[in-house]
């Protein structure tokens, strides 16, 4: 299996190169080829396996290049039960009072995101790829951050023989949990740095330290390299392609399922369209999916696009309340629009160019008859989020945060309006209702918490009745590490300082 760049017809790369690389360079996203094909046989195998070894079947097929002995060894340590507490998976399928909702709860690792399902594992994919195209040289790794991917990064990278990671985040701009998070995250070869600035000004300090000719050329004079974690990297979205199939083998065990070719409905809260593209990932791979349900916060434009096949960022950015998806630029989106041309990457670089320049561009008719006819897109502002948080608990006595209110807002809506209450839906939970505990107390109280973010913690505890994950717990009692702020111009030294090189 090798892969193509969604903008260049003559990028050939094996899956290592892809995921060293991790964005080919002129800027296009790495693409499989070909996708496999699973059938209703293949699916009643998988549903006799356990998570680690339905990991191990899928990834084989993507990873051509790979060892079996080198993808187990990465499954193995990923997704070992010490890392996602008590769970007997990765994941748990929860299934509320409506008969056909399904909750795929995917927050039980280390950081209480999702994110973790794909950074446990990218590490050692990442490591091994590396090994294979560019020996014994340490990786650099590089991160901005707004929040939840630099905690599961770091989580992900700590102690990784061969590694060492510097994250950047704004001081101002992420929430006490999560800055907490970061300060005292442990790891010899794992670093935190706090920036005065935003996002975006951490984000542009950290690509134009990435791309700097006399940079790279020091590192290679000390046997380093940089390399990306981020969302657009192969090797995330592969491991996200699998708890798809697992939930859908999930319902078949149960019987929920009973019959070949059965559909589902996947609901997906989305900022980047990396989560929801690996479930159309999935469908195309064989998983009888019927529709795909793409919902957004008041950050809409995936909503638009869906609707009109106009995408334009030219708007209001929003900060609300589910924050992780609070993005204008959902850069996964430029791999589903390479598989709705048929791979015609004229087309789009084009768009993507319009993008850069204009801010915008308009999808072909064809193009958008059939993203329409596998996706729907809604979205919902803050005020329904809290409500739709009241309402889960206080009808189902499920406990919720922010980001999968949104999702179970727009399954609600999609079943207005469609009349589709039948087919069997999982909605993709995404956080911890823990990691967000202010927002999702004024969701069930009305009014302002008070209190440091513990104190909330506690109080989201006491009156729910739901335990506080171990993780956040344990936030308490750790000494802060890291406490250095710099300011935008200072990057480049943190950098050399933490490497020990200049
Ligand atoms: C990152 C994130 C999302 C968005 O996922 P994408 O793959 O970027 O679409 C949704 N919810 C939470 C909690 C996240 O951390």
């Amino acid at each position: 299996m090798n892969y193509k760049s969604t903008r260049d017809q003559s990028v050939n790369v094996t899956a290592a190169q892809a995921i060293a690389q991790g964005i080919s360079k002129e800027g296009g996203l790495f693409v499989p080829e070909k996708l496999p094909s699973y059938s209703y046989a293949d699916l009643c195998a998988l549903s006799h396996m356990d998570y680690v070894d339905r990991a191990q079947r899928i990834l084989s097929d993507f990873l051509t290049d790979f060892t079996q002995e080198e993808i187990q060894e990465s499954v193995t340590a990923a997704y070992a039960p010490d890392k996602f507490g008590e769970h007997p998976a990765p994941l748990a399928l929860q299934q509320t009072g409506e008969d056909n909702m399904y909750l795929l709860e995917l927050w039980h690792g280390p950081t209480c995101a999702f994110k973790d399902m794909a950074l446990q594992l990218l590490p050692h994919l990442l490591t091994k790829s590396l090994h294979k195209t560019c020996d014994g040289k340490t990786a650099v790794i590089l991160v901005a951050t707004s929040g939840d991917t630099g905690k599961a990064a770091l989580e992900g990278f700590k102690d990784v023989a061969g590694t060492k990671m510097l994250v950047f985040y704004p001081e101002d701009g992420v929430s006490p949990m999560q800055k907490r998070q970061m300060a005292t995250q442990e790891g010899a070869n794992v670093h935190v740095c706090a920036i005065e600035g935003n996002f975006d000004d951490a984000q542009t300090g950290v690509k134009k330290i990435f791309t700097d000719p006399a940079v790279a050329e020091i590192l290679a004079k000390n046997n380093m390299l940089f390399s990306s974690a981020n969302s657009i990297n192969w090797g995330r979205l592969l491991p996200q392609i699998v708890y798809y199939f697992s939930a859908y083998c999930d319902l078949m065990s149960t019987g929920e399922i009973d019959h070949e070719g059965e559909e589902i409905n996947i609901v997906v809260p989305t900022g980047n369209f990396g989560n929801i593209l690996a479930a159309y990932y999935a469908r195309s791979m064989g998983l009888p999916v019927q529709k795909l349900i793409c919902a957004s916060n008041s950050n809409n434009v995936l909503t638009d696009f869906i609707r009109s096949g106009t995408y334009d960022k030219n708007r209001h950015f929003y900060t609300t309340i589910s924050p992780s998806m609070d993005i204008l630029i959902s850069s996964n989106l430029e791999r589903l629009l390479y598989h709705m041309t048929g791979g015609d990457t004229q087309k789009v670089s084009g768009w993507m160019a319009q993008l850069a320049h204009e801010g915008r561009y308009t999808v072909d008719e064809t193009v958008l008859r059939q993203i329409q006819s596998l996706f729907y897109g809604g979205y919902c502002n803050d005020e329904d989020t809290e409500r739709t948080i009241k309402m889960m608990f206080d009808t189902e006595h499920y406990l919720c945060d922010t980001h999968t209110a949104v999702a179970i807002n727009v399954y609600k809506q999609y079943v207005e309006q469609s009349g589709d209450r039948a087919t069997p839906t999982v909605i993709a939970s995404t956080a911890s209702p823990y990691k967000f505990a202010a927002s999702v107390l004024q969701a069930l109280e009305g009014g302002r918490p008070n209190g440091d973010e513990f104190a909330m913690v506690e109080s989201l505890s006491a009156l729910t009745g739901t335990a506080i994950p171990a993780p956040i717990l344990a936030l308490k009692e750790k000494g802060v590490r890291f406490n250095r702020v710099c300011d935008t111009a200072s990057m480049l030294e943190v950098v050399f300082d933490t490497l020990g090189i200049r």
